[in-house]
């Protein structure tokens, strides 16, 4: 079998194999789940250890909690790991911005006070869902636009819950430790925030039914070391309910409340709510990126994304 098959998920990982989520224990001890399922990547838990504190830090996002320590800490709120695989960060959408326009930043310019050390500690993890994100989807592309020559098709495993978790810790970060502009505008002072919607996914690791992250993939390349992020504004709420981020061919778009505002923005994309297969199409081979979600589906959602060659 040279292509991905539409109407057939089948996965290359047997039972005694190491599990294909690095955790180092093998397939059937890890995310192997009821047999001709899909597996599942174990999301860890994101509470802080121990005894409850009682404090809120004033500078964390998660202070409602009363689970901050008063170390803060400052930190990219995108994983450096991530953006070491960026040079230019593209940021759109942005309330000073004019409709279309684009700044460029330096991967720097992400830094921020937005978490107690605690809670930065506790919500470590969500960045590796992220990297691995990343990692796995410029592979896929690499992959099936590496050869002319057919060949079998490469196979990941990510979390697709992780990944939603990702964009909401990134979310925050845009929103409540905000990207300097020149007019010094800052989300936070100027927009409200589903922050109860925000707390309780990234405290519980589960996530809201209404909303969740949506990928489209027609809009053409992202050139090659960019990145864009921007969040999306409900302009008649004036609330920073989400935020879209696009590399490569691919556009996620994630809310925190059902996406009201975004839905004449996603209509236009016909992007795909929380799909459990992404196909790579390349000129003769393809790779097929399984992202993983709890509960065992019924139906499962497949995106193909075509690629061209660019020479
Ligand atoms: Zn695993
Ligand atoms: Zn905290």
């Amino acid at each position: 079998m040279t292509r991905a098959r539409a109407d057939r998920y089948t996965f290359p990982w047997g039972e005694a194999d190491s599990c294909p989520c690095s955790s180092g224990y093998t397939f059937r001890d890890c995310c192997r789940t009821a047999p001709g399922k899909l597996p599942y990547v174990k999301i860890p838990s994101l509470e802080p250890p121990g005894e409850i504190t009682g404090h809120a830090h004033p500078k964390c996002y998660m202070a409602r909690t009363r689970n901050c320590s008063t170390a803060k800490s400052r930190e990219h709120y995108i994983s450096e790991a991530i953006l070491r695989r960026f040079d230019k960060l593209l940021v759109t959408g942005m309330p000073w911005q004019v409709k279309g326009e684009k700044e460029t930043f330096p991967a720097s310019a992400l830094t921020a006070t937005v978490l107690c050390e605690r809670h930065n500690n506790a919500l470590a993890p969500i960045d590796q869902f992220g990297l691995r994100t990343f990692n796995a989807i410029i592979e896929a592309c690499d992959y099936a636009l590496g050869s002319r020559h057919s060949g079998r098709v490469l196979h990941s495993l990510i979390s697709g819950d992780g990944m939603e978790l990702w964009l909401y810790k990134l979310l925050a970060g845009i929103h409540f430790g905000g990207i300097a502009a020149a007019d010094g505008g800052l989300l936070r002072d100027t927009c409200s925030f589903p922050l109860d919607e925000l707390v309780t996914s990234l405290t519980t690791g589960t996530l809201p039914d209404q909303a969740g992250f949506w990928i489209a993939s027609n809009l053409g390349l992202v050139e090659r070391g960019h990145i864009s992020v921007g969040p999306l504004i409900d302009a008649a709420k004036n609330s920073n309910v989400g935020v879209q981020v696009r590399f490569g061919p691919i556009q996620f778009e994630a809310t925190l409340v059902a996406p009201a505002i975004t839905t004449s923005h996603l209509e236009k994309l016909a992007p795909m709510k929380r799909p459990r297969i992404l196909d790579f199409v390349g000129p003769a081979r393809d790779s097929r990126v399984i992202l993983s979600w709890p509960g065992l589906a019924r139906e499962v959602r497949r995106l193909e994304v075509k690629l061209e060659p660019q020479d």
